[in-house]
């Protein structure tokens, strides 16, 4: 059997899961819809892929809790019939479910938001209420009702959040928690009220119904719980009845990665491994685990006895399902970009995936037989890949032609250090176009190719545009230079989109890529031990820069404003890291063997620099569709060939499936 580990059962209190996969908490913004049949269409379709069990997105105990106003919540007895929609289709696909119980604490983006003391989190504008001794008695009744709603509502258990920074994180890190009552000051006051709460549930809903608490195992911010208060804490929870721990990994304030795609696979799976040492109920390894090769490695490797993967599930809900009828190569992979999941929580827009436009629009995304059709498709980045495959899915017969190699501009990508996981859903589109009985032509289509195709999709994607400097036949493209042209040791890069910042992160990285060695990784952001630390930081110390960089932009803005909300951030450290300097507001002179002239405040200044990087954006390849527009063809013109200000890959492959859908 594949991933016998993995695919094995095992027993989380009175329940018996088919097998060692849980797909972890996600907020994907459906409950706030008030559609409660589409969230139930959600769930149903992850449950018929075979995964073991499910924990919702955060649900609020009560209104102060909720992460945000009008978020998705237990809140009356009136809520319970909605989430019976969930629970009800869920069983009915053969899956399990539990509830995961959130309280958000100060992380409540409201004024009414409560916590341990009054500190405001450094990520929120809200200041918390202190809560006096009444004040979290009244929190722990809303969750210990929010449990017993949830079992009234068919759920198989709970999850209770005591990690990322939440609330009941904000009471046992002395870093928000400055009370003096019984509720502070000592380890044991500190989680007082996580353990209660735990208790309680368990009073409260009796010995069959599944107890997860997921527990902070490196908090990642200053004065954070030390590894003996984890440890502690892990067996206090356990007596108090839990039937499993999930492994929480960093505040959502920390200034560390943990989720995104430059964190090594795995990463925190050694934390895991050491609370298995100090608890006798199952534990759940989560973070960065995408493959089921990696799952079963942790599993067989005995540092847990259960993995989450949560991302994983939106990019392929059949996951366990291809995992245990050996097609794992035809697993969609979770590339941990964010691009249409996290970042879109955080825009307030529904969750997607980037790889799986359907997630969370599954109705969207059906559509009828329709008789087989000839359809040409030029053009094999993201958007002709993903038009191709859906094609050839629904039965058409898919002619691809590209002379360059599969992936497009995804190929530039994955040479960036950090976005390794790009050559994963490379080889996914390779095993996909074999699957699927794409036929492959490696070469330029010409406008006679395309004669008797019943339909043709133009996929030609963007050319770099032409800056137009004095000067610039000196200079190289961002193409040129990540295909590994010769650059000197000091470079200026024109132009600070998320090319641009991809260029600065492959021109200073030296290899190994820190992706690929977690303990260099560990050090270039100062991840150190808890039982060292409490909070597990440490100064990081990051390797030299392979050479000085300027990356420069003519927006006076900050560059990278543009980037994505949740990776951004983690952009700019790594480049500030590497000593880059990233300059707004400046105006391009000339390039010359000395350098590069610029103009920032009205004053001319030369960057001496040996290299100068264009990176300034592309342009629509649009040569072959306006060819066949003019001899009065209408081919369907998709991904950078149709727009290619602000393109991605995620537009792309929306465009291209759901074009595909259309035939
Ligand atoms: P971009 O994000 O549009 O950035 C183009 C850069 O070129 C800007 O900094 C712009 O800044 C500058 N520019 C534009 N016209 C110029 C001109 N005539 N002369 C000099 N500079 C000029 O495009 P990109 O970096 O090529 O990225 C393309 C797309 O790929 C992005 O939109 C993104 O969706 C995707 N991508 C994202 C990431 C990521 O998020 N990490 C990474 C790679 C690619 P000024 O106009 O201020 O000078
Ligand atoms: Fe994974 Fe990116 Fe899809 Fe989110 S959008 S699930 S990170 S591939």
């Amino acid at each position: 059997m594949p991933y016998p580990t993995l695919l094995s059962p095992l027993t989380l209190g009175r329940t018996t899961l088919p097998n060692r996969v849980l797909m972890g908490s996600m907020h994907t913004g459906l409950e706030e819809l008030g559609d409660w049949n589409r969230v139930a269409t959600f769930y149903a379709r992850r449950a018929q892929g075979g995964v073991g069990l499910m924990v919702t997105g955060g649900m609020a105990p009560n209104r102060e809790g909720g992460v945000f106003p009008g978020a998705a919540g237990l809140y009356t007895a009136a809520d319970i019939a909605n989430h019976r929609t969930v629970t009800t289709r869920v069983h009915e696909a053969g899956g399990r479910i539990a509830m995961q119980i959130l309280h958000a604490g100060r992380y409540a983006y409201g004024r009414d938001c409560v916590s341990a003391s009054a500190l405001k989190s450094p990520i929120s504008p809200f200041a918390p209420r202190a809560l006096d001794e009444a004040g979290i008695e009244a929190q722990i009744t809303a969750m210990v009702t929010a449990a017993t709603r949830a079992q009234e509502a068919g759920y198989d258990g709970v999850e209770v959040m005591g990690s990322e920074g939440y609330f009941l994180n904000q009471f046992l890190a002395p870093h928000t928690n400055h009370r003096t009552d019984a509720w502070g000051g000592s380890a044991e006051n500190r989680m007082r009220l996580p353990v209660e709460v735990v208790r309680r549930i368990r009073a409260a809903v009796g010995p069959d119904f599944l107890l997860i608490y997921r527990i902070s195992l490196i908090d990642l911010v200053p004065n954070g719980q030390s590894w003996d208060d984890i440890a502690t804490l892990a067996r206090a929870i356990q007596s108090a009845g839990a039937d499993a721990l999930n492994s929480g990994i960093g505040w959502h304030e920390a200034r560390v990665p943990t989720i995104a795609t430059s964190v090594p696979r795995a990463a925190f799976a050694w934390l895991t491994a050491r609370l298995r040492c100090e608890v006798t109920i199952p534990v759940i390894a989560s973070n960065r685990i995408n493959t089921p090769e990696v799952a079963e490695a942790i599993l067989a490797g005995g540092q847990a006895d259960m993995v989450s993967m949560a991302r994983p599930f939106l990019a392929d809900p059949d996951f366990v399902a291809k995992a245990a009828s050996g097609r794992a190569t035809e697993i969609a992979p979770c590339i941990a970009c964010n691009q249409a999941c996290l970042d879109h929580t955080f825009a307030g827009k529904l969750t997607s995936c980037l790889v799986n436009p359907a997630a969370c629009h599954e109705a969207e995304f059906t559509a009828p037989q329709t008789p087989p059709k000839r359809i040409a498709v030029v053009g094999a980045g993201p958007a002709g890949l993903a038009c191709a495959i859906t094609a050839a899915t629904r039965g058409h017969q898919v002619t691809l032609f590209d002379k360059a190699p599969v992936g497009g501009q995804l190929n530039l990508a994955r040479q960036v250090p950090g976005k390794e996981e790009f050559t994963t859903l490379v080889d996914w589109y390779h095993t996909m176009l074999a699957r699927t009985g794409v036929t492959l032509r490696p070469q330029t289509a010409t406008q006679a190719d395309l004669a008797g195709y019943d339909q043709v999709v133009i996929a030609t994607g963007v050319t770099p545009r032409d800056p137009a400097l004095p000067g610039q036949e000196r200079a190289l493209s961002y193409i040129d230079v990540l295909n590994g042209a010769p650059v000197g040791n000091r470079v200026a890069i024109i132009g600070a989109g998320g090319i641009g910042f991809d260029v600065a992160e492959f021109l200073t990285q030296t290899a190994p890529s820190p992706t690929l060695d977690p303990a260099l990784w560990r050090r270039e952001w100062g991840i150190g031990d808890p039982a060292e630390t409490p909070g597990g930081l440490t100064p990081p110390t990051p390797e030299p820069p392979a050479r000085q960089v300027w990356l420069l932009q003519r927006k006076a803005e900050k560059p990278g404003r543009a980037l994505g909300k949740t990776t951004g951030w983690i952009h700019r450290a790594a480049l500030q890291a590497k000593g880059v300097l990233m300059l707004g507001g400046v105006s391009y002179d000339t390039i010359t063997d000395q350098g590069l002239t610029i103009t920032r405040n009205g004053i001319p200044e030369l960057l001496p620099v040996d290299t100068v990087v264009l990176c300034a954006g592309q342009l629509p390849e649009r040569s072959l569709a306006d060819a066949l527009l003019a001899i009065g063809l209408t081919p369907h013109v998709i991904g950078g060939a149709d727009r290619a200000g602000e393109l991605d890959a995620k537009r792309a492959i929306d465009q291209g499936t759901r074009l595909a859908l259309t035939f």
